[in-house]
């Protein structure tokens, strides 16, 4: 449908322009609408806002109560009630700290593995992205995490009023806990980190699954969304789901070509940086590729 084209043309070309000028944060005053029901906030992480009759759901928090609260001025900008939603995509600080800025009334709802993960790792990671600037440790120092109301073991309906949100969990990828949404009426995948545009799959220790990573990916093609809302980068639509495939995939193939050539993994990840930047040219930053093949080496064996 060309008015769809123009559409995803039109947010592709914003959020580029956003990447340039971006603080680190969630923008006030600057929501997108990517469908009927659905609504994004392109910053730091991009933030979701799923609109219903009866009720709205957000994912994800940005980083710390302060932009917790701009999200919260723009939901109430766009809710049609006071019933309100929070969900996370995963446990770490640009998607979950803002958590105290929502409502009392706000039902926070993740799965099992994430909130489990969260009190693990969730301290462990506030103090790491305090420790990377000022401006972190600022947005950071007074973080409280709530209770959360609904967990979840792999998937959980909420019925919106005229838009259902699907909740599910297929296991670990980016972390251990990574939740994707699908909006089913308006068939836009919300899926954190797990596809994103033109940027590295990023695993950042043992915890992440470059295998289970590539089997999440093939449980999302058959959704054909129309729309996709990653957590990072530019929007996007369903293509995203077999171009982060074909990246992984082709990754995958060499790391373990290299493993199996006895190369040492350190040289591997060099090696395989280099030549995936001459690859994907156009893609951001190719500094995660070595992380994806210290995990390539590690499930191999
Ligand atoms: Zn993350």
């Amino acid at each position: 449908m060309p008015g769809r084209t123009i559409l995803v043309g039109f947010l592709l070309a914003g959020a580029a322009l956003w990447a340039q000028t971006a603080p680190q944060g969630v923008p006030e005053n600057a929501v997108t609408r990517v469908s009927e029901h659905v609504y994004a906030i392109i910053g730091f992480p991009n933030i979701a806002i799923v609109v219903g009759k009866r009720a709205t759901l957000v994912a994800d928090t940005g980083m710390g109560p302060r932009n917790g609260a701009i999200i919260v001025r723009e939901v109430n900008k766009l809710a049609h009630n006071p019933i309100l939603y929070l969900t996370t995509t995963h446990f770490h600080p640009e998607h979950a700290t803002g958590e105290q800025a929502f409502p009392p009334n706000t039902v926070l709802i993740r799965d099992r593995a994430q909130q489990e993960e969260l009190e693990k790792r969730g301290q462990e990671y506030i103090d790491l992205f305090s420790s990377r600037s000022a401006q972190n440790k600022e947005l950071l120092k007074d973080v409280k995490l709530r209770k959360p109301d609904i967990l979840f073991e792999k998937e959980a309906k909420l019925d919106l009023g005229e838009v259902t949100a699907r909740l599910f969990w297929l296991g670990p990828a980016h972390t251990m806990g990574d939740e994707l949404i699908f909006v089913e009426e308006d068939s836009v995948l919300i899926p954190g980190d797990i596809v994103q545009n033109k940027l590295v799959p990023n695993m950042p220790n043992s915890d992440a699954n470059v295998k289970n990573w590539l089997a999440i990916l093939d449980k999302l093609e058959p959704l054909h969304p129309r729309f996709v809302v990653p957590d990072h980068g530019a929007l996007g639509d369903g293509s995203l789901i077999a171009k982060e495939k074909a990246f992984l995939l082709a990754l995958q193939t060499r790391a373990l070509e290299l493993k199996e050539q006895g190369t040492p993994v350190e040289q591997a990840a060099q090696t395989l940086t280099a030549e995936f930047k001459t690859k994907y040219p156009d893609w951001e930053n190719m500094n995660p590729v070595g992380n994806v093949v210290r995990r390539v080496y590690e499930e191999s064996q």
